[in-house]
C-alpha cells in the first residue's frame, strides 16, 4: 500500500465565508444581520492551507489582518489570488507584517491580468523609489499548471465568474471554488474524484455572477462529493441554523474558523 503510505495531510481553515459586504452588513437590521449566532458572522471569503511545511492563503481580502490575528498565523509562504475583486485583494497591504517577520518578499501567485490590476491597486509597492515599510510583493505567474509550494501540490483550475475567469484550487481530495457561476467541462473533469468541496453560493435566488444554492448543490451532486460546504454567503441566504436544517445530507453552510482535514 505504497500509495496510502505516501498520502499527506493538510488542514484548511475557513478564514471568511461571507460575500463582498460580509455578514452582518453595515446598518442592516434583518434577522440574519441581527442574529447572535456565531455561525451568522461572516468575514470576506478566504481560506488558509496548512501542511507540515507550508502555510498558504487564498486571497487577501479586506478582513485579512483580522483573519491572521484570529487564527494566530505567524508565517506565510505564499498568497494565491483567485481574482482581483476588492473583497479578495483589498487587504494585501498587510502581508508586510510577514515581510518584516520573514525578511523577504511575499510570493503572490496570480494570472498576468490580475498582476496588472495588483500593480495598479498597490502602485506604491511597485514604485521605483519606495516609501519605507511598504509591502514587498513578488508577483509570480499562475496558470493551470501544478503549483508546488514546499510540500504542497496545488492545481489551479479556471472557472467563470460571469465573464471573468477566476482560479479555483484543488489539493488532493479537496477543492475550493469561490466566485463562480460556470464550470467548463474541462474544468469539471479536473475536479472529478474530490471528496470535499467548498463552493461559492451567495444566496438562494439566481445571481448573475455567483452560483445560487440550488446551482451549487447541483455541482456538488454531479461531482459526487461526500462533504460540501457553501461559502461567499450573503445575508439574503438566511440564518445558518435554518438553512443547514434544510440542506441535503453531507452539505452545510461553511462557517468562519471551520477546520477541514484533507489528504493529498
Ligand atoms: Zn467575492
Ligand atoms: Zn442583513
Ligand atoms: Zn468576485
Amino acid at each position: 500500500m505504497r500509495y496510502f503510505a505516501s498520502m499527506k495531510t493538510a488542514y484548511i481553515t475557513i478564514l471568511g465565508s461571507g460575500t463582498s459586504q460580509g455578514v452582518p452588513v453595515i446598518g442592516c437590521r434583518c434577522s440574519v444581520c441581527s442574529s447572535n449566532d456565531k455561525l451568522d458572522k461572516r468575514l470576506r471569503a478566504s481560506i488558509l492551507i496548512e501542511s507540515a511545511e507550508a502555510t498558504v492563503v487564498v486571497d487577501t481580502g479586506p478582513d485579512f489582518r483580522q483573519q491572521m490575528l484570529r487564527e494566530k498565523v505567524t508565517k506565510m509562504d505564499a498568497v494565491l489570488i483567485t481574482h482581483c475583486h476588492k473583497d479578495h485583494i483589498a487587504g494585501m497591504d498587510d502581508v508586510r507584517s510577514f515581510n518584516f517577520l520573514q525578511k523577504k518578499a511575499m510570493p503572490i501567485y496570480a494570472s498576468p491580468e490580475d498582476q496588472k490590476l495588483i500593480k495598479t491597486e498597490f502602485s506604491y509597492a511597485f514604485a521605483e523609489k519606495k516609501y519605507p515599510g511598504v509591502p514587498s510583493l513578488d508577483l509570480i505567474d499562475m496558470d493551470e499548471n501544478l503549483l508546488k509550494i514546499k510540500d504542497l501540490n496545488i492545481t489551479p483550475i479556471r472557472v467563470m465568474h460571469r465573464y471573468l475567469p477566476v482560479f479555483a484550487f484543488r489539493i488532493g481530495n479537496f477543492a475550493y471554488i469561490t466566485d463562480a457561476n460556470y464550470i467548463s467541462p474541462e474544468s469539471f473533469d479536473a475536479l472529478k474524484g474530490i471528496d470535499i468541496l467548498v463552493i461559492d453560493s451567495v444566496r438562494k435566488e439566481k445571481h448573475i455572477s455567483h452560483f445560487s444554492l440550488g446551482e451549487a448543490i447541483e455541482v456538488a451532486r454531479k461531482l459526487e462529493v461526500k462533504k460540501t460546504y457553501f461559502t461567499h454567503i450573503s445575508h439574503l441566504m438566511g440564518k445558518a441554523a435554518d438553512v443547514n436544517a434544510e440542506l441535503p445530507d453531507g452539505m452545510l453552510l461553511a462557517w468562519d474558523g471551520q477546520k477541514i482535514k484533507i489528504t493529498y
